[in-house]
C-alpha cells in the first residue's frame, strides 16, 4: 500500500533577490516498509523536498498525502533526522531521548517503560546519563535516531544522517542504523549526495536533476538474501553496477 504520496510537487522561493526554483512537478509513491533514497547533485532541492514531505515547508503547488490524507503541518506519523544529530550538549542520553515525549505531555509510564527498551535494545543503557559530548559520532547518531524512535513515527525522513561522521564511522553507523529501522518495521525515507549509502541502504532510489529537481530516473535495488545489510551489501558483485547506472545519471558536472 502506498504510505507516502507525492503529486505534481513545485516549490520556488522568493527573496529579495528574486525567485528560486527548487522543485518541478515531483511526483513518487513511497510503499508502506519500503526504504526509499533520494539522491541528487548538491543545491539541487534534496532538503526542500524532505522538508515538504516533512510539513515543515508548504510546496507552490502540489501535495503530499500519508495515508491517503493531505499534509499540512506537523504530523505524529511522520519523525524527522537531520544531518547534524541536534542533541541538546546540556541534557544527558536519558532526557534528550525523554524530551520529545515530555514536550507532548507524554511521558507516563508506559512510554517512560518503552524509552528504556530501546535504550537497552540498541545498547545505550551504559550510556543513560553520560552527556552527548562524551559519546562517540555513532552513540550520538543512535541516541538521536531512539529520540525519533520513542515518538513512534511510522515513517523517518533522514536528511544526510551520516554526513558528519567521518567515511570509517559512517559504514559501522549505517549499519546500524539500517538494522534498527528495519527492525522497528519503519518506512524510510532517505535523502543523500552518497551513492553508495544509498545502494547499501535502500530498496528503491530516486535520482534527482539539478535544480530544480525532477525525477531522472527511479531505480529498484536487488540483493540476494545472502548480502542483507548495508555492509554486506558493499562487497556484493552487483553493487558496482548499480553504482555505475545512478553515476551515468547524476549530473555533478557545473554548466
Ligand atoms: P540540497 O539539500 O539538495 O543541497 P536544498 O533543498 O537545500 O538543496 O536547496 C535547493 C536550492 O534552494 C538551493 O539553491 C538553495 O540555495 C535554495 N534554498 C534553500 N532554502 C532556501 C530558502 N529558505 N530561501 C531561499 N532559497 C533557498
Ligand atoms: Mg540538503
Amino acid at each position: 500500500m502506498s504510505k507516502v504520496e507525492l503529486k505534481g510537487v513545485y516549490m520556488n522561493y522568493h527573496t529579495l533577490t528574486g525567485e528560486t526554483s527548487a522543485l518541478s512537478n515531483i511526483n513518487l509513491s513511497v510503499e508502506t516498509g519500503e526504504f526509499l533514497s533520494i539522491v541528487g547533485p548538491s543545491g539541487c532541492g534534496k532538503s526542500t523536498l524532505l522538508n515538504i514531505i516533512a510539513g515543515l515547508l508548504k510546496p507552490s503547488q502540489g501535495s503530499v498525502m500519508v495515508d491517503r490524507e493531505k499534509i499540512t503541518g506537523y504530523s505524529p506519523k511522520l519523525g524527522y533526522m537531520f544531518q547534524r544529530d541536534h542533541l541538546f550538549e546540556w541534557l544527558n542520553v536519558m532526557e534528550n531521548i525523554s524530551l520529545g515525549l515530555k514536550i507532548q505531555h507524554k511521558l507516563n509510564e508506559e512510554n517512560k517503560l518503552k524509552i528504556d527498551s530501546l535504550i537497552k535494545k540498541y545498547n545505550l543503557w551504559d550510556f543513560r546519563s553520560h552527556m552527548p559530548s562524551e559519546l562517540s559520532g555513532g552513540m550520538r547518531q543512535r541516541t538521536a535516531l531512539i529520540r525519533t524512535l520513542s515518538l513512534d513515527p511510522e515513517v523517518l525522513l533522514l536528511d544526510e544522517p551520516f554526513s558528519a561522521l567521518d567515511f570509517q564511522t559512517r559504514l559501522k553507523v549505517s549499519d546500524e542504523i539500517y538494522k534498527i529501522i528495519k527492525n522497528e518495521g519503519k518506512t524510510a525515507i532517505m535523502v543523500t549526495h552518497d551513492i553508495s549509502e544509498a545502494i547499501s541502504t535502500s530498496n528503491r532510489i530516486i535520482v534527482l536533476s539539478k535544480r530544480p529537481a525532477n525525477i531522472k530516473k527511479i531505480l529498484e535495488v536487488n540483493f540476494g538474501p545472502e548480502h542483507n545489510s548495508p555492509l554486506k551489501r558493499r562487497e556484493a558483485p552487483e553493487f558496482r553496477l548499480y553504482f555505475n547506472s545512478i553515476w551515468e545519471e547524476l549530473d555533478l558536472n557545473d554548466d
